[in-house]
């Protein structure tokens, strides 16, 4: 029972040569996991994210869910998918709809997935809890920051309560208190209802912070995994070493 990446190649065309983004990924989140997967830029992050969101179609490989196939098809036929795996997009500004309010953006999911409660009560919620209050809720997408957009598409994941909720560097574009607020949002999420997560970041300290487990990714692979403890005290891969001289706070702790 777990969202199951196996054997997940992907390829791209670029100036007419194809370009190998994933390569045979094997990955496996089990229910209450807390992974970070780290990896420079390109290396295939966001890439391995929508295609376990059933967001992009691999080449090859399967992504299953408790061993059911999922890809990408119609709303209708992933709704069942959707309830369980949430998605904090790398770039939240450009998936929100522009002509819907902040509350709308959170509520609508939760309608169209049909949770239970009051949608517009539990949107309000989960925006409060992200710091956006009563009078950011009828503003557009195009009346916020980054930074506040990003908070709604937190909201929005977060308010469906997902089993799964994989995030695309959720903090980045956030200051400091922000991101002490978010993450803890994002912990407390993981702890009340289990929630497995899955966080991209290239901050190490947010990894760290979150989650228990590490995967590292290089050039479309997986080259490293295991506990974070484990990993970062003692990294195996080259790649590994380089990221952590990144981060020489945590190096000396
Ligand atoms: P990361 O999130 O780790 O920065 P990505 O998954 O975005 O990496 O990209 C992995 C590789 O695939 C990169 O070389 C990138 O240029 C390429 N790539 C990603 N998306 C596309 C796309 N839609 N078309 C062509 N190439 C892409
Ligand atoms: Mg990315």
């Amino acid at each position: 029972m777990s969202l199951v990446a196996s054997g997940v190649t992907r390829h791209y065309l670029r100036h007419r040569k194809s370009h190998t983004a994933l390569s045979g990924i094997d990955l496996d989140i089990a229910p209450g996991a807390r992974m970070a997967l780290v990896g420079e830029s390109g290396s295939g992050k966001t890439t391995l994210l929508k295609t376990l969101l059933a967001l992009d179609r691999p080449d090859s490989g399967t992504v299953t869910l408790d061993g059911t196939p999922v890809a990408p098809g119609s709303a209708r036929s992933l709704r069942w998918f959707r309830r369980r795996v949430q998605y904090i997009p790398q770039d939240p500004a450009t998936s929100l709809d522009p002509r819907k309010s902040v509350v709308d953006l959170v509520a609508t999911p939760l309608r169209l997935l049909g949770s239970e409660g009051d949608h517009r009560a539990l949107a309000r919620n989960a925006l409060a809890a992200v710091g956006l209050n009563e009078r950011f809720l009828q503003r557009r997408p195009s009346e916020l920051s980054g930074g506040q957009n990003q908070r709604v598409a937190i909201a929005r994941a977060v308010a469906c309560e997902p089993e799964y909720l994989l995030a695309d560097e959720p903090v980045s574009g956030l200051d400091l208190d922000l991101r002490e607020q978010v993450l803890d949002v994002l912990g407390e999420l993981s702890t009340r209802t289990s929630t497995a997560l899955l966080v991209v970041s290239h901050d190490l300290s947010v990894a760290a912070r979150l989650c228990s487990d590490i995967s590292v990714m290089c050039d479309g692979s997986i080259v490293e995994s295991g506990s974070i403890a484990a990993v970062l005290t003692n990294p195996s891969h080259p790649h590994t070493r380089a990221l952590l001289d990144a981060v020489p706070r945590l190096r000396s702790n």
